[in-house]
């Protein structure tokens, strides 16, 4: 430690802020230190096997931390990447690195799952123990989870109500977006190559590199191409997965390559400042960005989500199927409902899904087919891009009906009619299941309506169960709870 000259230099702890604007922990340790800013990012293989993170999620935050390596190196940062093989490791792992690159402080944003929040907890224990400074930023998120409470004090369970009084607050104090983080004095660490691969963790999608480019310039690009061309037309176009509606930003904000101020900031001023109100399209952008929010403040007031319990404590005594058969079919998108198979044949070929698709797929699993909506959210992780627990969970409970969906009745799907909605042309199923690309007219969200012949000679399966006997058995299961 530096100690003698009175001089800090301070440790950042990269993980799921994979940029360098607007990065909190960054920004306040580039003005905290007058010897030096190092940073650090720890390959955390257990950690992320018990997450189920995926490979191509995996490979995205490798190819956005060598671009974050990139930018740090301009500001005298270096970047130094170390493997910690078993999370027990991670604290020591830490310390011995703070200790080579002689850093008396350390900075990190926090991380909101059980696991990680304890993890974060320990870590600064050990460092304030061994004599270093610890700070801890709320980054990932506009609001630090547990601050939007209702009237009586208690976490908000319903998503409306908590956009209000979160749009209340943000009224009353704006948005701020932190610029750069200041440049440092050159020092005697040496940074670290990003490794290309971590091995257990490859990814399922070949093109992922063209499919998803990486970095936070490239992401800015995309986030203002989005307001200028098509913010305006996101409440009507949004639900249309054959259009280019949405912004395609969850991968970038679960890694923190853009930060959700960043996003709100660039919507509010589009739209002249107007968080509920003005442009109907960019006032509905900016309420999607608060479901992410949400459910991120759901994970810290009801931890029990984040340990596969549902939100709906009743809903546990649901008899789940787990017909394995049923399970693989829908993975493989082999069930015979057109919309289902797009959907999720989009997922294993590109790790994303539409959003609309995500319910209905999910909808699909856990009503039609009545499987456990675990089995569902852990195939999406080892899938996704942008997996995130407090997204992911909170969009799986919602469809299951366990969550935190507002309803006072059951939704349930009609994947044919959700697909003649969404998809009424069929282009998005015809881009994803080439069996049905010369099927004509209706049939496309419904082949049992070809003549026999017609059908017969497709080679695409017959639906696994009927829709309408399915919700009967669903609404009786819901109803027996009581
Ligand atoms: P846009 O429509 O452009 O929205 C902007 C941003 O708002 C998104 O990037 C995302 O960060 C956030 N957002 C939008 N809708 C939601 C939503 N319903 N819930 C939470 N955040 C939202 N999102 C994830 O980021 N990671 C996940 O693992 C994830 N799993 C999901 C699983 C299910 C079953 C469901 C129904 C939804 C899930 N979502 C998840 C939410 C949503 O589907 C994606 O965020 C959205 O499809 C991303 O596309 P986009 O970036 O074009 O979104």
């Amino acid at each position: 430690m530096s100690t003698a000259t009175a001089k800090r230099r301070a440790l950042v702890w990269v993980r799921r802020d994979l940029r360098i604007a607007d990065n909190h922990a960054l920004y306040h340790a580039s003005r905290w230190a007058d010897d030096g800013v190092v940073a650090v990012f720890v390959v955390s293989p257990e950690e992320w096997a018990d997450h189920d993170d995926a490979g191509i999620k995996v490979d995205f935050w490798l190819r956005n931390l060598k671009e974050m390596q990139t930018g740090l190196a301009k500001l005298n940062i270096p970047l130094v990447v170390v493997t910690a093989k078993k999370r027990t490791e991670i604290v020591s792992t830490l310390l011995k690195v703070a200790k080579d690159a002689a850093c008396d402080g350390l900075f990190f944003n926090n991380e909101y799952e059980v696991n990680e929040s304890r993890r974060d907890d320990t870590v600064e224990r050990h460092f304030s123990k061994h004599g270093h400074e610890v700070q801890r930023f709320d980054d990932h998120v506009l609001m630090k989870p547990g601050e939007v409470r209702t009237g009586q004090g208690g976490m908000f369970t319903v998503f409306t109500p908590f956009k209000k009084a979160l749009y209340k607050i943000l009224e009353q104090h704006p948005v701020e977006v932190l610029g750069s983080p200041k440049r440092q004095l050159e020092i005697a660490v040496k940074g670290t190559p990003v490794p290309e691969h971590v091995a257990g963790f490859e990814s399922h999608v070949k093109n992922a590199a063209e499919l998803w480019p990486a970095g936070e310039k490239w992401a800015h690009k995309r986030l203002s191409t989005f307001i200028e061309k098509r913010v305006a037309a996101y409440k009507e176009e949004r639900d249309t997965p054959s259009v280019d509606a949405t912004s395609m930003l969850s991968p970038h904000l679960a890694a923190g390559v853009v930060s959700p101020r960043q996003c709100v900031a660039a919507a509010l001023e589009w739209n002249k400042g107007k968080l509920d109100a003005g442009n109907a399209g960019a006032a509905h952008w900016i309420s999607e960005v608060v479901w992410r929010e949400f459910y991120q403040h759901i994970i810290v007031g009801f931890p029990r989500v984040v340990m596969g319990r549902a939100f709906k404590p009743a809903t546990e005594a649901l008899k789940w199927s787990y017909d394995t058969e049923h399970f693989e079919r829908w993975k493989a998108g082999k069930t015979g409902v057109p919309i289902v198979d797009a959907a999720m044949r989009q997922l294993l070929e590109t790790g994303w899904m539409h959003n609309r698709l995500r319910m209905v797929s999910a909808m699909y699993l856990t009503k039609d087919l009545f499987i456990d909506w675990r089995w569902g959210e852990k195939h999406f992780m080892k899938h996704l891009i942008d997996g995130d627990l407090a997204s992911n969970n909170g969009g799986w409970q919602w469809s299951a009906s366990t969550g935190t969906d507002a309803a006072p009745y059951f939704r349930i799907f009609n994947p044919v009619s959700q697909s003649e909605k969404c998809d009424p042309k069929g282009e998005f199923i015809r881009r994803y299941v080439p069996e049905l690309r010369d099927v004509e007219g209706d049939a496309i969200h419904d082949p049992s309506q070809l003549p026999g012949l017609q059908r017969s000679r497709l080679e695409y399966p017959e639906v696994m169960v009927d829709h309408s006997k399915a919700r009967d058995r669903v609404m009786e299961a819901f109803r027996a709870l009581g």
